[in-house]
């Protein structure tokens, strides 16, 4: 009947504004290159020695969970000797409300983690434990332990944290908790990401994180940024935290829903290239078009179901769910429209056009995101060899989208292969470093220590 066709036609508008050609991405990543030019900055250019050892704390706050962890470090010959972490999730509540509730919240999870350090840990008697803190949203760094928070992105919307000292922000709570600790180094996700990859493998020159946020760093020759006025460090190289979140163009194949969705979100106007790209939107990407469909084509029939009108209902795990259906009936998509969205009754033909939908959106965020790295590549003269030479260049990749959502990371790598060519992409390794930003912050932590 005419509401199918209908209904196929939204959807077919819609594969076509999400279109990402080759072409097409290859000036995405010439125009973040460019952004890249003029936004080099001068943080985060700490280094690492390899040679610490002892026990180190880490604490990850980025988005929709947060984690602690501990490390025991054995030194360069015996690396990472030990760890342990714990991951809990933030409460809505904490996201949105004063900064002192929030902070309260992860000191107080910090301080049971640290009552259960048991025997297997050893630390250095009588000294005070130190922590490296991945904070993982936009900072102006103003020394390895301290930095102004900018503004707040992937949900969280807390006012009376922005312009603060982050670092003093967490060292109060710890303080009104009773917990000794020293806060050793503020630490970017990406950054952490970098330093633990590093850490594992020197061929590491950047790091990429694809969770509810995205976000990429890469090593940078001091010399190259202007910005930069402080004493060179020995290496001459540099970490640059390249917030590309925040990345927009014109050549972004943005459409209506995207646009509403950005309109209508925490933070309008900002971190346009996170929100085609990252886990927490992608869901919400796939709801919006399936609501239109509801609305103006009666896809799920007469009236549109209630609850696909709630914003971020659809997760995006839900979405690789239903994406990754491989059985005849598709009845893990059945399932899901059944207990997430109550509603039944869908013939398989819909249940097609739905895994259709979330085909078409994963597949233009992984290519997208792939052409970020293209970017990095490109600025680092790495995405071409020269004969004869046998350089190497791994990426230190993290994110629970990236770990989870298959057919995202399939797309994203046969997308990275695809811009660089056969024999570029033998030379190009992406590592998963599983909590890999977490590991890092405790390492800059150890390489902080106030004991050295
Ligand atoms: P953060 O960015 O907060 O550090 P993570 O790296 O742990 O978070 O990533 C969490 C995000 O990963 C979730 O918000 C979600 O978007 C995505 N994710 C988690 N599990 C899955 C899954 N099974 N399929 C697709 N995406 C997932
Ligand atoms: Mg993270």
């Amino acid at each position: 009947p005419g509401r199918w066709v209908k209904a196929m036609e939204i959807l077919k508008e819609f594969e076509e504004k999400c279109g990402t050609p080759i072409l097409k991405l290859r000036q995405v990543a010439d125009a973040m290159i460019v952004e890249m030019h003029a936004g080099l900055a001068s943080e985060g250019g700490s280094k690492l020695k390899m040679d610490e050892e002892g026990l180190f704390y880490a604490l990850d706050l980025g988005g929709t969970n947060f984690r602690v962890l501990r490390v025991q470090l054995g030194g360069r010959t015996r690396g990472i000797v030990n760890q342990q972490f714990e991951e809990v999730s933030i409460p809505t509540s904490r996201m949105t409300g004063t900064s002192d509730a929030l902070f309260d919240y992860v000191a107080a999870t910090l301080a049971k983690f640290v009552a259960q350090e048991g025997s297997v840990f050893k630390p250095s008697p009588g000294r005070q434990r130190e922590l490296g803190f991945t904070f993982s949203f936009p900072v102006v760094q103003s020394s390895i332990a301290s930095g102004t928070l900018l503004k707040w992105t992937k949900g969280f919307s807390i006012d009376d944290t922005v312009g603060q000292d982050v670092v003093a922000e967490l060292a109060k709570a710890m303080e009104r908790r009773g917990l000794d600790m020293r806060i050793a180094a503020l630490v970017n996700d990406t950054v952490g990401t970098l330093a633990g990859g590093r850490y594992n493998n020197n061929n590491v020159v950047a790091s990429v994180i694809l969770g509810t946020g995205s976000n990429a760093a890469y090593v940078e020759c001091a010399h190259a940024i202007p910005k930069w006025h402080g004493l060179l460090p020995k290496s001459g190289q540099m970490v640059i935290n390249m917030e590309w979140g925040n990345f927009r163009s014109s050549h972004l194949p943005l459409t209506e829903y995207d646009h509403a969705l950005d309109a209508e979100s925490l933070n309008p106007g900002e971190q346009i290239y996170e929100k085609v790209i990252s886990g927490m939107y992608l869901g919400e990407i796939v709801r919006r078009v399936l609501c239109r469909m509801a609305e103006e084509a009666a896809f799920f029939g007469g009236t549109v179901p209630p609850k696909l009108k709630e914003p971020f209902v659809l997760g995006t795990p839900v979405m690789s769910s239903m994406h990754r259906d491989t059985s005849p009936d598709l009845k893990v998509v059945a399932s899901n429209l059944k207990d997430i969205l109550e509603i039944s009754n869908t013939s398989l033909k819909m249940r097609k056009a739905i895994v259709e939908l979330c085909n078409i959106v994963a597949t233009r965020g992984a290519r997208l995101s792939a052409a970020g790295v293209l970017a990095i590549l490109k600025k680092m003269g790495r995405d071409t060899v020269k004969e004869g030479e046998k350089q190497k260049t791994a990426i230190a990749m993290d994110g629970g989208l990236y770990e989870h959502y298959t057919e995202y990371r399939n797309c994203f790598k046969d997308t990275l292969n695809e811009l660089l060519g056969e024999e570029v992409s033998k030379t190009i390794m992406i590592e998963h470093s599983n909590d890999g930003s977490g590991i890092g912050a405790a390492l800059l932590a150890a390489s902080q220590s106030q004991y050295l």
